[in-house]
């Protein structure tokens, strides 16, 4: 089973999903709407896409908040959590 990690927003909404494919390559579900973990909705999360590579400047749906998916921060945010 694949290893799902949320990767969330600098104020800690979700924007999407962190996957490690068998090859080792990293792939972000990218969230349509951010979810907000301390109100998650009612409705179902819509997933809007699978995205290999790097995409700059995500905005979060909720706060507005900019991040950039990269290769580099996935491999950080993995090792952190293997700790
Ligand atoms: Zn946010």
């Amino acid at each position: 089973m694949d290893e799902l990690l949320d990767w969330k927003c600098p104020k800690g909404h979700v924007l999407g999903q962190m996957r490690r494919t068998g090859r080792g390559q990293m792939v972000l579900l990218l969230y349509r709407e951010a979810v907000d973990p301390k109100h998650p909705g009612r409705k179902p999360v819509e997933v809007l896409g699978e995205l290999h590579g790097s995409m700059l400047g995500i905005s979060c749906s909720i706060c507005s908040k900019r991040k950039t998916w990269g290769k580099g921060e996935m491999v950080e945010k993995f090792e952190s959590v293997n700790v």
